[in-house]
């Protein structure tokens, strides 16, 4: 499946939640799930026939929606979530969570996570000194990641919001030269996102 183009507010609208993909205007009066909190479209379902299948599908899609991933890129994730020791749901999490691209996101960087990958995919970051230019990138306990070019006037603008959104407690900022380090890896309870993961799961396994 190709990557969404259309008007990202229309997502927030379709699952009922903020997914915060527009940065700052999320957090005005501006944003739509403020103005017209219910699903796009006409003629609007709101009791699915398939209920049981469409409650897994649509947490499935807002998850999806929230780290901005195609499905191919989502099951990929998933897939390797499934090989790893552990609960697969809180792993899955956890892999989303260290994605490079939400690490810049994360450490306010970067106002969206589709700004994020933009700052990634265009060689402005390093990880522990060396380029990343992989959004997927995976990050470890203890890595350094920084932007390279400290003019950039987007970077700066973002980290003047990243007050608002919070700092979690697992990773450490350096404002000043625009660094961050991961000082642990996050647990299930550090994703304070209204996620039910186990939902996921049963949709992938059905
Ligand atoms: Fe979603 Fe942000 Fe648009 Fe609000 S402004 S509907 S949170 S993308």
């Amino acid at each position: 499946m190709s990557r969404y183009v259309g008007p990202s507010c229309r997502l927030c609208r379709r699952e009922g939640i903020k997914l915060f993909l527009k940065g700052e205007r999320c957090y005005t009066e501006k944003c739509a799930m403020e103005k017209r909190n219910y699903p796009p479209g006409q003629h609007v379902d709101t009791k699915s026939k398939f209920q049981e299948y469409g409650l897994r599908l649509r947490e499935k899609q807002r998850v999806r929606r929230i780290y901005g991933l195609s499905e191919k890129q989502f099951r990929r994730f998933f897939a390797m979530s499934e090989r790893k020791e552990g609960i697969t749901g809180t792993n899955f999490l956890v892999f989303l969570e260290r994605r490079i691209d939400n690490m810049v996101y994360r450490l306010g960087f970067a106002t969206s996570r589709k700004e994020a990958r933009q700052l990634v995919s265009h060689n402005h970051i390093t990880v522990n000194g060396k380029k990343v230019s992989a959004p997927s990138y995976i990050v470890k306990a203890g890595d350094a990641i920084e932007v390279k070019h400290k003019d950039l006037p987007s970077v700066q603008n973002a980290l003047e919001s990243v007050v608002r959104r919070g700092l979690p407690s697992w990773i450490e900022l350096d404002k000043e030269n625009m660094k961050g380090i991961i000082k642990l890896l996050p647990t299930r309870e550090d994703i304070t996102m209204p996620i039910k993961e186990q939902l996921i799961v049963e949709y992938y396994s059905r």
